[in-house]
């Protein structure tokens, strides 16, 4: 039995081992968790902390607003100089090219949650973080990544994604690696520590964060403007994604250069593209029109209004009530029951008769009447609450052309 459980976990486990796509473990996983074991025997510096930190953050802006609303989603237009500082920079966030990092958007986009998503959350969360990357494979027939169709033709002409793409790999070095190692090396010589930390783990930190958009944003937060998919905002992924963590909004507004649309939303990608705009790098900042943007708000909000609403009870509707006749209402009240109509319908006050706060006479003086006029204010004006509780009792809708005593 035990013999047979382990030759099984151990097929399993070769079974993983070979769906791998051992460069990419190598690169995202492999080289971090190296460099993170290093630290024990190399000092990190302060000054090597920081500017890891800082870098990190400047390429994971490069990936936000240039890789993902600039490329991606064309919410803004970049001058060619901001294009080249994005493309560069880009490349050494070693999250692949231009082209194929938006081609997997575009794709995200159109098909979100299903198979045919690149890193649908459906598949889980781990798969929705770095697994899809782990264990990306290329269909063996069309020799293309399985995931849906999308149009990128724009970027198959852009000239700066085509240049990214032919020198890729040595941006990646010249960026992610020999950038680091030599500002921290040439200014106070630290270069191992420049490479090990602002290259090498820095480079790591950036993609967990933009990881983060595609697990965590799909995972926790609220959902203000759909509920139809898996997107959702969070001030904190917010945070850890330079504004990408809201989420909800961006799925149902892709082409608004911001994610966090109130002026107090942490988005650093939106305040930074409108400040390449203030310098005349970036125009046409597109924002979906603020009506439409309410009215999604609205939309929901009343979901959720129907939603609470659904749990309450606020009696049985007047057109879901039997009908009953005007006499058969009297001959009721006379036999004995405590039957009042108000407002077209018929209560039973049974139980209500000793509990009402103007006492009960004035309750068992209605029975078998219309008191309609009585509860409006011809008696005494009653409260919402008290007309809420009032429907709460009603049994049956008395028909109309016989309502007249
Ligand atoms: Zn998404
Ligand atoms: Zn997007």
């Amino acid at each position: 039995m035990n013999h047979t459980l382990s030759t099984t976990s151990k097929s399993s486990v070769v079974t993983i081992l070979r769906s791998l796509n051992w460069p990419k473990t190598i690169f995202l996983v492999g080289i971090p968790l190296a460099a993170t074991i290093s630290l024990h025997w190399i000092p990190l510096r302060k000054e090597t902390f920081w500017v890891g930190l800082a870098y990190a953050y400047i390429r994971a802006l490069t990936v936000t607003a240039g890789y993902h609303r600039l490329w991606a989603h064309r919410s803004y237009l970049a001058s060619t100089p901001l294009k080249i500082i994005f493309a560069i920079i880009g490349a050494g966030a070693g999250q692949d090219t231009i082209k194929k990092w938006c081609r997997d958007h575009r794709a995200h986009h159109r098909y979100v949650d299903t198979d045919k998503d690149p890193y649908s959350m459906s598949k889980g969360f781990f798969h929705a973080h770095i697994g899809w990357v782990l264990f990306e494979q290329s269909d063996p027939v069309r020799g293309v990544l399985a995931t849906g169709r999308v149009d990128i033709s724009d970027l198959r002409s852009d000239p700066v994604v085509i240049w990214q793409r032919k020198y890729y790999l040595i941006l990646l070095f010249l960026a992610g690696y020999l950038a680091p190692t030599l500002y921290c090396g040439l200014l106070y010589d630290d270069y191992l520590g420049g490479f090990v930390f602002a290259g090498c783990i820095a480079t790591a930190l950036q993609q967990q964060g933009t990881f983060c958009v595609n697990s965590v944003a799909h995972w926790y937060g609220s959902q203000p403007y759909s509920t139809d998919k898996t997107p959702k905002d969070h001030p904190l992924t917010g945070l850890l994604t330079l504004g990408e963590g809201y989420h909800n909004f961006h799925h149902e507004f892709p082409i608004d250069y911001r994610n966090g649309v109130r002026w107090h939303d942490f988005d650093p990608t939106k305040w930074v593209i409108w400040l390449c705009a203030q310098f005349g790098l970036a125009t046409n900042l597109r924002r979906f029109p603020q009506n439409e943007i309410e009215k999604g708000r609205i939309q929901r909000r009343r979901e959720k209004l129907d939603e609470e609403s659904e749990k309450v009870d606020w009696g049985v509707p007047l057109e879901e009530l039997p009908v009953m006749e005007w006499e058969e209402f009297q001959q009721q009240a006379r036999t004995g029951c405590n039957l009042i109509v108000i407002r077209g319908a018929v209560h039973d006050v049974s139980a209500f008769v000793t509990e009402h706060p103007g006492g009960a006479a004035m309750i068992t003086g209605a029975i078998g009447k219309d008191a309609t006029e009585m509860f409006e204010g011809g008696v005494y004006g009653h409260s919402n609450a008290a007309s809420n509780l009032l429907d709460t009792m009603r049994i049956a809708a008395i028909k109309k052309e016989a309502n007249v005593e």
